[in-house]
């Protein structure tokens, strides 16, 4: 398994782009940024008026019900995709032959804890080590 943007979503607009998409697609951490997001920040933080008018409210504020109803799903989809990519990270890190204490310490929990948060959902199930 490799690590891909493939048919990832932005984690700030929603929409999916990655490879094979008209949609290019940054990221780190599991979060995925777009390049209309970019541009749309890029503007934002090289226009004083506009980092004044961003930073005076929160886009939530303005929302109506339906707006926020209509965005939950896309924060849980993110929410999903990062957990995803955690998944995937712990994955790479088993192939290269890195210890589920190892793991776990990097976490703050117990090889035990690392392994049964990760080990089921990568099928690496065979050993604790
Ligand atoms: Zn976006």
């Amino acid at each position: 398994m490799s690590i891909t943007r493939e048919g990832k979503l932005c984690s700030f607009c929603g929409n999916r782009g990655g490879p094979g998409t008209d949609l290019a697609l940054l990221g780190g951490l599991g979060a995925q940024i777009c390049q209309v997001c970019v541009d749309d920040f890029h503007e934002i933080l090289h226009d004083e008026d506009l980092q004044i008018a961003s930073r005076a409210t929160v886009p939530w504020e303005t929302m109506s019900d339906a707006e926020v109803l209509a965005t939950l799903p896309m924060i849980l989809s993110s929410a999903e995709q990062n957990a995803a990519f955690a998944q995937e990270w712990v994955h790479l890190l088993r192939a290269r032959g890195v210890s589920w204490a190892q793991i776990g310490r990097a976490l703050g929990v117990t090889r035990q804890a690392a392994w049964a948060r990760f080990a089921k959902k990568s099928g690496d199930v065979s050993a604790t080590a």
